[in-house]
């Protein structure tokens, strides 16, 4: 686990040297929990976006995107039941005076029950090797079935607290599991206390005029409230889906792990509209195609895992996160909720209008109910610079950082590199990366050794370099190096284009998803 928190430490150091990502305001020693993104960041940031967008709303005739505002009617989250249940339960130590959310502290400790049982595996398969049946000892090793009772336990007392709501009852088992602060390693907590997230501001000049508003804490609501509006000007019939990607405040009262839980951050948001009695296979349907949508980038099937939640949230009839493995452990990046009929039949209590759906099928109205697929963009981005994060021994005992991230999300697909800065290379690199600018990203750059740039390279994640050489100003050919295999071919221009499309642009993973 140190291991595993030393690498992301690097990897918060990375993004910052190599422009990925920095602390907001950092000249005046930053802001809690808040982050800019740079010049590689912003690239990598506006690919997953484009990915998710072209998966969702181009590939799904029946989804269509929209972006509506930040600030809302603020009767709209009184309605959504975010300005009375949006809280979290926050506990704070006495001794370090620091502050927890404590669903997480449980949460942390029920992960403690799972790590030692895993311990115990995999001690076991190294001892017993292919004759080790994993199920076997699941159900008859003694300190397996210990941790994974007492764990079961915690699960159930945990889950009926959250779902009673019931403050005291979480301090308790915060108490009776010995839950420690990590600073001072004392028990000595406050009462658990409830916390609204949402920020608020005022709109309008006068203090007696203005209105208090909210920063919207997720963006799906304004897809709620202009569910009509798109239903009637695209002649949208059920089943259909509204797609939207946009900023989200949240102001987290535990905010320590990087872009992990940021105060501002961004979400991608689809809402998926349905016959009310239809909703689970549509549950499944979504569940099954953001899977794929995350295992076509190629970072591995065994990172991603689905996680179905303890406690549903007040609108939810089924919920289930789609986690991936990031160095401090398996972390939600999705969630993929059944709403119901809740928030279209709220927005109609509160607002007094009729918002239905005529079915000419059926022939009969009625309030469709909901899918949502919910991912934050800085939570993708970095679930995928930790996945792509690598230290590389090579040959010869020197190492190399690289970002193996998938071509398409790459911010930088080629490098144009002249070999020396002159004999008419410089010149004839400008010429090449003329002809592939306008539709890849390129970067040129004829400082330092060819070995120091495709380092640099590597860095970023760049895929592909090309080097220009004096066999390039007689045959036309280049030395194309790739990233992974750093493997180096020689390759003629005309040929560059189609080679780098077929990687960089999503077509292959689209029709991943469309297996
Ligand atoms: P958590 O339990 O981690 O607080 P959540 O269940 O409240 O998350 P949702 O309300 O389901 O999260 O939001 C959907 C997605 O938005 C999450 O899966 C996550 O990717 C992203 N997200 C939520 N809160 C934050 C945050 N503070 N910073 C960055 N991304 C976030």
């Amino acid at each position: 686990m140190a291991q595993q928190e030393d690498v992301f430490k690097k990897l918060v150091a990375h993004c910052k040297e190599y422009g990925f990502v920095f602390p907001s305001s950092e000249i005046y020693d930053g802001l809690g929990a808040v982050y800019d993104y740079g010049q590689n960041g912003v690239e990598l940031k506006n690919n997953i976006k484009k990915y998710w967008w072209d998966a969702m709303v181009k590939l799904n005739d029946n989804v269509v995107g929209i972006d509506s505002s930040i600030f809302m009617h603020p009767t709209i989250w009184k309605a959504s039941g975010h300005v009375d249940a949006f809280n979290d339960p926050l506990i704070d130590n006495k001794d370090s005076k620091k502050r927890y959310r404590a669903d997480v502290l449980i949460e942390e400790q029920l992960a403690k029950y799972d790590d030692k049982v895993e311990k115990e595996i995999t001690k076991a398969k190294k001892k017993f090797g292919d004759t080790f049946d994993e199920n076997k000892f699941r159900e008859t090793n003694p300190n397996v079935l210990r941790e994974q009772s007492k764990r079961d336990a915690l699960l159930t007392r945990f889950a009926k607290a959250l779902n009673d709501n019931n403050l005291e009852e979480l301090r308790q088992i915060i108490l009776d599991e010995g839950i420690v602060c990590p600073i001072s390693g004392t028990t000595n907590w406050t009462e658990v206390r409830q916390f609204n997230l949402m920020f608020t501001t005022e709109m309008g000049s006068t203090a007696d005029g203005a209105m208090k508003i909210y920063l919207r804490p997720e963006t799906a609501q304004g897809i709620f409230v202009n569910f009509l509006n798109v239903q009637k000007t695209g002649r949208m019939k059920v089943p259909f889906g509204i797609a939207q990607i946009g900023k989200a405040f949240r102001n987290e009262i535990v905010a320590r792990q990087f872009i992990f839980r940021m105060r501002e951050f961004e979400q991608m948001e689809m809402q998926f509209f349905v016959r009310p009695g239809e909703e689970m296979q549509w549950f499944d349907y979504w569940k099954s195609f953001r899977l794929k949508w995350h295992k076509a980038l190629g970072m591995g099937d065994e990172n991603y895992q689905f996680h179905d939640h303890d406690k549903l949230a007040h609108y939810a009839n089924a919920a289930t996160d789609i986690e991936f493995r990031m160095p401090f452990g398996f972390k939600e990046v999705e969630g993929i909720h059944s709403r119901t009929d809740f928030d279209l039949s709220q927005h109609a209590k509160y607002s007094g209008k009729k918002i239905e759906y005529f079915d000419p099928e059926l022939n009969k109205s009625y309030t469709p109910y909901v899918i949502e697929t919910s991912i934050g963009v800085d939570r993708m981005f970095l679930s995928i610079l930790a996945g792509a994060y690598k230290e590389e021994e090579l040959e010869g005992g020197e190492t190399r950082v690289v970002l193996r991230l998938p071509a398409v999300l790459a911010p930088v697909k080629l490098a144009v590199l002249p070999l020396i800065k002159k004999d008419g290379l410089p010149e004839k690199a400008r010429e090449v990366m003329n002809t592939m600018k306008l539709e890849f990203n390129c970067q040129y750059d004829e400082k330092d050794s060819i070995g120091k740039r495709y380092r640099r390279q590597d860095a970023i994640g760049t895929p592909f370099c090309v080097t220009i050489d004096h066999q390039t100003l007689q045959d036309n050919t280049v030395t194309v190096r790739y990233r992974d295999t750093m493997e180096q071919e020689r390759v003629s221009i005309d040929a560059l284009h189609t080679m780098i499309s077929k990687q960089v642009t999503g077509a292959e993973l689209f029709n991943k998803l469309l297996q």
